[in-house]
């Protein structure tokens, strides 16, 4: 494609290099993606839920009114990649219903849909009489629980790969490297590889819970620290044609994402951790929870574990900052960078606009 703009350099490909290529490459804009393994990071992990409704938490109020702006972003990239490729990028609008397991998880659970109203959700409850197959494979110590609307889900894998075959054929390059440095010089920026170095007019930092190239690294005000989460994955359960089922077992979180044909993704883990390991005590306690809400995983079978670090900012906000007049990083997305991908991607763009 015929560069019309100037050329981006975007260090990172996780689902906020990705998108973000995808909207700078269409929008007139030459972009060379660096990533040694794109799409391998907390993206490959993720969940894939885009559930405003669901993830309300006190404090957080801006971030909730980010996400809720995400769903309709997410329905403007499948249009602008089916348009391009002619392939679908599936968002499955199911809602969530959210359940606790025993007397006290309940009480969270009315917790929560106090917190929810604050945000302006309405919550709806639901009971098993008369909503009876909203519970189907639930366990029936469960007989009520909140139904939230306009929650969805993708499959980051599937967004991965799409918007990955859409950025070829815009011509995005990939450079399978990893950015050792990151510069600016005059009215450009560098990169060096351990061979290569690259130059382009704008460059975009996405490395989500990785640390910065050297030469931006020491220059920028936020932080992030890592925190590691794993999902399991199984087939064999499918209730993907109900709301996603989210719910408080023994006071911890838990979700299953039920993809059709029987594939579900149960999650998710949180540590203060950085060691991409699976521990014993960590995966045990995330299969009981399950068991416990959800019995005929019993005989699901067990496809995989992933694991990746979430990026979280000091206040858990994500973040645009500017390192310079060239250099802009994007993370701190936390528990919700598939969720915000599309509205990072628009800040990529104004950023690298405000340049010409
Ligand atoms: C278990 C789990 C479940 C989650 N579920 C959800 C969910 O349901 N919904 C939701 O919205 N969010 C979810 N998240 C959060 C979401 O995954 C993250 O917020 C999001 O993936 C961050 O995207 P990113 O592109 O910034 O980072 P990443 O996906 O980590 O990508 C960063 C990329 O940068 C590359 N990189 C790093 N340093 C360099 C370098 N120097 N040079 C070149 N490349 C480099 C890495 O290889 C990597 O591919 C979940 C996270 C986890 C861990």
């Amino acid at each position: 494609m015929t560069s019309t703009k100037g050329d981006v350099l975007i260090v990172g490909a996780g689902v906020i290099g990705t998108t973000s290529a995808f909207r700078l490459a269409r929008t007139g804009w030459r972009v060379t993606l660096f990533d040694p393994a794109p799409g391998s990071g907390a993206t490959w992990a993720a969940a894939g839920m885009i559930a405003p409704s669901a993830e309300v938490s006190p404090g957080e109020e801006e971030n909730f009114a980010l996400q809720r702006g995400a769903l309709a972003a997410w329905r403007d990239v499948a249009r602008d990649v089916f348009d391009l490729i002619g392939d679908a990028l599936d968002v499955f609008e199911t809602g969530t219903l959210l359940v606790g397991y025993d007397a006290s998880d309940r009480r969270l659970v009315d917790q929560f849909a106090l917190v929810a109203q604050r945000f302006g959700v309405e919550p709806q409850l639901v009971t098993r009489d008369d909503h009876e197959a909203l519970f189907d494979d639930v366990s029936p110590r469960v007989y009520e629980g909140l139904l939230l609307e306009g929650d969805a889900w993708l499959d980051p894998d599937q967004a991965i790969d799409l918007l990955s075959k859409a950025n070829a054929s815009l011509g995005v390059k990939v450079v399978r490297q990893q950015v050792l440095t990151a510069t600016t010089d005059g009215d450009h920026v560098e990169v060096t590889t351990a061979d290569q170095t690259f130059r382009g007019d704008v460059g975009i930092l996405a490395t989500g819970a990785r640390a910065l190239p050297q030469g931006v690294a020491d220059r920028v005000a936020n932080v992030v620290r890592p925190v590691r989460g794993m999902t399991v994955r199984v087939q064999g359960v499918d209730r993907s044609s109900l709301p996603t089922l989210r719910a408080i077992v023994r006071g911890r979180s838990l979700y299953m994402v039920s993809r059709p044909g029987g594939y579900c993704v149960l999650g998710a883990s949180s540590d203060e951790q950085e060691e991409l390991v699976v521990e014993v005590g960590e995966l045990q306690r995330l299969l009981r929870d399950a068991l416990d809400l959800v019995p005929s995983l019993e005989s699901a079978a067990i496809v995989e574990t992933r694991q990746g670090l979430r990026p979280a900012s000091k206040d858990l906000a994500p973040f645009v900052e500017t390192v310079d007049e060239r250099w802009a990083w994007l993370s701190g997305h936390y528990r919700h960078g598939v969720t915000l991908a599309p509205l990072a991607a628009r800040e990529a763009q104004s950023f690298a606009e405000g340049l010409t």
